[in-house]
């Protein structure tokens, strides 16, 4: 098992190994190991001495101890439910083992009477007796090796003995296969050399103590971080290598629109525009990210970019997730783009089947310049005479999968500008973007004032009642949203109709309510009733409908704002100062603050950068639970922390483009990207 190729050994199943059945490969299932590869990398998280003997009057209580001593009677009751027990005795005492869901047969076979046994377990103190309740280990003595050791300890799920992974694990580890090296010289270094093979070996091994910072650890870590990068380096590669016709434009139409609008565009937002008009330019598919906090002016931006393909004889194809949207920006295209002979239109699942096929047919001819759609704009039905852009709104929806059978849309002609307004941490941009080009628009438009946030206790509601109250007077309106509290979704539903009944008890008919069992079209018409002001309060549960204008909304009241995360929390926030009102966010808490969740409140409190905001958020929560990270489509590290391998991601970032720069030959680092299962994703983009 040592030549090069060796690495597709390690991503057989599980169940190739020896003693691996259905059952223990459905348990392991749960703990993400299904591999080999996934075995090796399932590192113990601490390491138990098993390796003393003592005897049972030196037995410390909630220590792990291994003994040896002598079965001298069995306690078998025949009552169900009450535990099997085996007195056992060295020469300095008695001991008793309590085995709880263990058959009788079975006992008396590890534990035979009057014999001499190994036992090894957690001791504790019942009845004036020592007992241990089942064992992890009961060897007859010539098997008190096995046990008798320093037995590295793995986080595992119930119903899989350490006995039993041990075994597991020990068959991968004889197999270990050699690797030719594929990092380069220089990043070899910094890891002191270790190779992957050895470092496996050293992180599994119990004479050594387990040390997250050391050269073998990291070296691990850095190899998942690279394979992540290497792939959308990729992706983004073969999308670069795309040809197409260059836009021509003379910026005619979008001139003449920039000087209708009664504001100046930021600084930031011009930088942004003339990237993408390179991008237009030039002979390579633009594949573009622009990311900004909601309300930082993106929606224009990609309404400017669209203007300039438009001018270049090509179509628009803008799509966003909900019928709402769509709404929306179809509106504000239509009041920009009033004076100019831009053709716009709409297609959603609601267009009825014959205005559908009108639609469908004047896209084909080239009658339409500017189409605003959900999903349902790009069926099989749906041609375009001449598409070149395609832009979309609110992309975290989206997965590196989906990005790409995105890009493939549109053909090779079409270039893609898609807006995201989930901040991501600074450490995490290119391990999600890396396939992309990424605009950030940072500056806020100059009218926009600061929101103002708060927190009280919900013993003091009346006195937010009372601000409301004056805000309904001013005509302001306002968002009420109470957050799943139970995973259940039922409770999380009884909460939010009595905020309802109790409000609109105080405001009468003027609460709506919007929670998730609503179908998709009632959800709507409330949302509706409250765009248009026939109600002033909105009652919901978790999310308002990301990226929706509600301009005349300026305060949010959030119930249980400890419960969010700090990222939830600022993109609830972004739902209110859309205008040139004053914002406020209140955020309720039921008394008793965590320090977390006071941190939490404090930074909202201190800034309105949701760059920052989502750095802050990683550190306090760990990455996993950032928000839209888990329908990213990348798969979750196994041993990369954004936040302890901060420099390890940087260090990639680097190597990442010296790959790049050289072009390097990404042969050796094929067994790197087999083992992290990333080849698929490489391959679909040639399909
Ligand atoms: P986003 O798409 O990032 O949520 P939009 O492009 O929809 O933001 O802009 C939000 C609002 O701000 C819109 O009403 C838009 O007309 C306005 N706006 C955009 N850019 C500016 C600017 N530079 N100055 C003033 N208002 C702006
Ligand atoms: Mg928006």
């Amino acid at each position: 098992m040592s030549h090069s190729n060796s690495y597709e050994f390690l991503l057989k199943d599980i169940s190739t190994l020896k003693r691996v059945g259905q059952k223990t490969k459905k348990i392991l299932k749960k703990k993400k190991i299904e591999t080999l590869f996934d075995v090796l990398l399932h590192l113990p998280q601490a390491f138990v001495d098993r390796s003393k003997l003592i005897n049972i009057n030196e037995l410390e209580i909630g220590k792990i101890c291994t003994i040896k001593v002598q079965v001298i009677k069995y306690n078998i009751p025949r009552i169900r439910n009450l535990p099997n027990t085996v007195k056992c005795e060295d020469s300095t005492g008695e001991i008793n083992i309590v085995f709880f869901n263990s058959r009788e047969g079975y006992i008396k076979k590890i534990l035979p009477l009057n014999e001499w046994v190994i036992i090894s377990g957690k001791v504790n103190f019942y009845n004036k007796k020592y007992q241990i309740t089942n064992p992890a280990y009961v060897v007859s003595l010539e098997k008190e090796d096995f046990v008798k050791k320093i037995i590295p300890r793995y986080s595992l799920t119930e119903g899989i003995t350490e006995k039993v992974y041990r075994n597991i694990i020990e068959q991968v580890l004889k197999k270990l296969p050699f690797f030719p090296e594929w990092h380069n010289e220089n990043i070899m270094k910094k890891f002191d050399n270790k190779n992957w093979r050895e470092s496996i070996l050293h992180l599994h091994d119990p004479k050594n103590k387990q040390d997250f910072q050391s050269d073998y650890y990291r070296r691990l870590v850095y190899d998942e971080i690279l394979s992540s990068l290497i792939v959308l380096s990729q992706i983004r590669k073969k999308i670069k290598k795309i040809k197409k016709k260059p836009k021509k434009f003379g910026n005619r139409l979008s001139k003449k629109i920039i000087n209708n609008f009664n504001f100046q565009l930021t600084r930031n937002q011009i930088e942004i525009i003339t990237e993408i008009n390179r991008d237009l330019f030039s002979q390579s598919k633009m594949f573009r990210l622009l990311q900004g906090d909601v309300g930082s002016g993106k929606t224009i931006v990609a309404l400017i970019a669209a203007a300039n393909v438009i001018e270049s004889g090509y179509q628009v194809a803008f799509m966003a997730p909900t019928e709402i949207l769509v709404n929306q920006h179809y509106t504000l295209a239509n009041k920009i783009f009033k004076e100019s002979k831009i053709k716009t239109n709409f297609l959603t699942g609601k267009t009825s089947n014959s205005e559908r096929k009108i639609k469908i047919n004047a896209l084909k001819e080239n009658k339409i310049n500017i189409i605003f759609g959900t999903h349902a704009l790009f069926q099989k039905k749906t041609q375009f005479g001449n598409l070149g852009l395609i832009i979309i709104d609110e992309q975290h929806k989206f997965g590196v999968k989906q990005r790409m059978e995105l890009s493939k849309k549109g053909g090779e002609n079409c270039d893609i500008l898609v807006m995201s307004a989930t901040p991501i941490p600074r450490t995490l941009i290119m391990t999600f973007y890396g396939d992309m080009d990424v605009s950030k628009l940072t500056e806020k438009p100059s009218y926009r004032k600061e929101i103002i946030s708060l927190s009280k206790p919900e013993s003091k509601i009346e006195e937010v009642i009372k601000f409301i109250k004056k805000e309904i007077t001013n005509k302001n309106q306002i968002f009420w949203v109470c957050p799943l509290i139970d995973e259940s979704k039922k409770l999380d539903y009884e909460a939010a109709v009595k905020k309802f009944e109790y409000l609109n008890k105080i405001f009468t008919g003027r609460v709506g309510l919007i929670h998730g069992s609503l179908k998709n079209e009632e959800k709507e018409a409330v949302l509706k009733n409250f765009l248009y002001k026939k109600i002033q309060i909105l009652v919901s549960t978790t999310v308002i409908e990301v990226g929706i204008d509600f301009p005349n909304a300026n305060v949010i009241v959030i119930e249980n704002s400890n419960k969010f995360g700090l990222s939830q929390l600022h993109q609830l926030r972004g739902r209110v100062g859309r205008s040139n009102m004053q914002a406020t966010c209140i955020l309720l808490y039921k008394k008793n603050l965590s320090e977390n969740a006071k941190k939490r409140i404090n930074i909202l409190k201190s800034t309105n950068d949701g760059f920052k905001i989502a750095d802050e958020d990683m550190k306090l929560r760990g990455f996993g639970d950032i928000l839209g990270y888990k329908q990213s489509g990348i798969k979750d590290f196994k041993l990369a922390d954004p936040i302890h391998h901060e420099k390890l991601f940087k260090l990639a970032e680097i190597d990442i483009k010296e790959i790049e720069n050289k072009e390097q030959s990404l042969k050796k680092y094929e067994p790197l990207i087999k083992l992290y299962d990333k080849a698929e994703i490489i391959n679909q983009i040639d399909s």
